[in-house]
């Protein structure tokens, strides 16, 4: 027998509770939704091979072994940005994501076994954007994660050399991010799934520290 959600239900009563914990991270399943446009790239970011995300599943931290792509959350709370909570309803149900369609919060079993499996990644959504696909690999090469948590490190000792670098980073992250949009390359919206967010909030969220861009940038 299945066990029951906490409102005592072996079935999807769409409360939206699920919903208001975040969007969800994209599947194979889910190209088609992107190709076909009803899921745009807008709606998407990018947590970073490096970067630490909540495992929904178990719940604790961990630090990626590979990107992820999510669907967006509302700017000034945590819920999907699909969800509308004026009706308690998804504003994509019938083409919401694959993770979304296996949620049963009564009975873990089943996001539990596809949770870490076959996730989309920018190198599968941009397989037909050769130039995106190389912005974001030019992009990953030159911010690292790795790289930057040993700066990190190197930067507590009192290397003054890791600082500037770290700033350096910062730097180069901020202006590719300017010279896209400014030459109509990258629409702002989308900047979050070609390069993840912004490397000085990364930073400062996963590492406690504040690196400001240089002055002169
Ligand atoms: S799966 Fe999500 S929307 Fe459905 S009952 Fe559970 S928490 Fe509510
Ligand atoms: S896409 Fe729809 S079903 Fe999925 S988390 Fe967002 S609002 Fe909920």
């Amino acid at each position: 027998m299945d066990s029951l959600n906490n409102q005592g239900f072996a079935e999807c009563q769409r409360c939206g509770t699920c919903c208001k914990k975040g969007g969800p991270a994209l599947h194979f399943e889910d190209q088609q939704l992107i190709d076909a446009g009803s899921i745009p790239l807008a709606s998407l970011y990018t947590i970073r091979k490096g970067e630490l995300a909540r495992n929904n599943v178990t719940g604790g931290l961990i630090c990626l072994p590979i990107e992820i792509i999510k669907i967006k959350s509302r700017p000034d709370d945590s819920f999907c940005m699909y969800y509308n909570d004026v009706d308690a309803s998804c504003e994509i149900y019938d083409k919401r994501p694959f993770e979304c369609r296996a949620m049963e919060c009564w009975n873990s079993d089943k996001i539990a076994a596809l949770y870490d499996q076959n996730r989309l990644t920018r190198s599968l959504v941009l397989e037909k954007a050769d130039w995106l696909k190389d912005l974001v690999n030019t992009h990953e090469a030159e911010c690292d994660l790795d790289r930057i948590q040993a700066l990190v490190k190197d930067r507590e000792t009192g290397d003054a050399n890791a600082a500037s670098v770290l700033t350096e980073m910062v730097n180069y992250d901020f202006h590719l991010r300017s010279i896209v949009t400014e030459k109509g390359k990258i629409a702002p919206d989308m900047l979050d799934f070609v390069f993840g967010r912004p490397l000085n909030e990364i930073i400062s969220r996963q590492f406690k520290i504040k690196i400001e861009k240089s002055k002169t940038v």
